[in-house]
């Protein structure tokens, strides 16, 4: 059985410098934003080139205290509306409507799967305070027209950078390109916890200033508190392992790429639709290897009787999510589509290379019945 995503295997691939480490902290008696954390934090803004990290929670997290932060700042209000991907994931959308802003979600790419930058535009109005561009996928969705939009209408560019950790745009590390960044550690993400896990990157001082206040219970002093804030602090333990598997991560992005781009190039069945490839290999680090296909559901089973598990990212957009009845009537067609015919292949840095053509093989003989 060759699995979606083997993050046992992934993880082992480090046993004996993670086991040390985890004892380390055990012995250290400090569990909660200690030294693991200043470290990572210090060592995840040299590798992005970034004036401020701060480590929290998880990734939802991350963005929402980018949104609470700026409300707190007096920059933006109860029913300002965000420009977002209308097939991105749920948490995207809930980190805005969790702070009381409004959605407002714009069609894709169906070949990038990535915001499609022209619709932008027409969606603005006076109430728009930010963009935030989701990476989805591990793919880059980044141009300089986001940042002529963001010169012409006064906006905030928020990147949903949860699945690009390590991706490059223009020389500069997705996390950096606009204004404010959230990522995630979940374990299934290329850079993942042993739990979860999350940060914010950010060139604003006042910014950042803020998001560490509000996180720690908005307080910057202990006991004394400046504004309501919440709990969402990094632990000693998943900042460990981080600190670990940060100086893989770039090798483990380059894995995947090599295993893209055969997929790429071997995958002939005209039954099956390709992502496009970028043309700079540094835009794209294949957190998810997304096919289209009219034939999901038989090719989905044939998959698994050969022993490939694949995955659906997402079955449901989120406007037809019953958590959002108030998108529910929206009519987005391409996120529609995309939602009926992707299908996710297996591709992680621990995919052996037989694997990998065993998965192509299996494609190729397809026919439709
Ligand atoms: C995983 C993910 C998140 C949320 O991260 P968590 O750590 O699970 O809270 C946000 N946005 C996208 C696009 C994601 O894939």
């Amino acid at each position: 059985m060759i699995q979606f995503l083997d993050i046992k295997k992934i993880n082992l691939l480090h046993l004996e410098e993670i086991e040390r480490k985890l004892v380390d902290v055990f012995r250290s008696g400090w569990y909660v934003l200690g030294s693991e954390v200043e470290t990572f934090e210090k060592s995840l803004k040299e590798y992005l080139g970034s004036e401020n990290v701060i480590g929290v929670a998880n990734g939802l997290d991350a963005l929402r205290l980018i949104f609470k932060a700026y409300i707190e700042l007096g920059l933006m209000k109860a029913g300002d509306e965000i420009i977002v991907p209308a097939n991105t994931y749920i948490a995207s959308i809930l980190a805005i409507s969790d702070n009381q802003l409004v959605p407002v979600l714009v069609e894709p790419n169906a070949d990038t799967f990535n915001l499609d930058l022209n619709l932008i535009e027409d969606h603005i109005t006076e109430k728009t305070k930010a963009i935030l561009v989701v990476h989805l996928y591990g793919r880059v969705c980044f141009e300089e027209k986001i940042n002529h939009l963001k010169e012409k209408y006064g906006l905030k560019i928020i990147e949903d950078n949860a699945q690009a950790i390590g991706a490059e745009w223009n020389g500069k590390k997705t996390g950096t390109l606009g204004d404010a960044a959230g990522f995630s550690f979940y374990p299934g993400k290329n850079l993942g916890a042993l739990g979860d896990g999350g940060a914010v990157s950010t060139n604003d001082c006042e910014l950042a200033k803020t998001i560490r206040e509000i996180a720690n219970y908005g307080s910057s002093k202990k006991y004394v508190n400046d504004c309501k804030g919440v709990n969402s602090r990094l632990d000693e333990i998943q900042a460990a392992v981080l600190n670990i598997k940060l100086k893989y991560l770039d090798g483990e992005n380059e894995k995947r790429r090599i295993i893209a781009k055969r997929y790429l190039s071997e995958i002939k069945n005209e039954l099956i639709q390709l992502p496009e490839n970028p043309t700079n290999e540094k835009e794209h680090v294949w957190h998810l290897f997304v096919i289209r296909t009219k034939i999901r559901t038989e090719l989905q089973q044939y998959l698994s009787e050969n022993g490939i598990q694949t995955l659906i990212h997402y079955p449901i957009p989120p406007h037809k999510q019953k958590a959002y009845p108030e998108l529910n009537k929206l009519s987005l067609p391409i996120t529609e589509y995309i939602h009926e015919e992707v299908l996710s292949l297996p591709i992680s840095p621990v995919l052996s290379e037989a694997e990998v053509g065993d998965i192509i093989n299996f494609l190729n003989q397809k026919q439709n019945d």
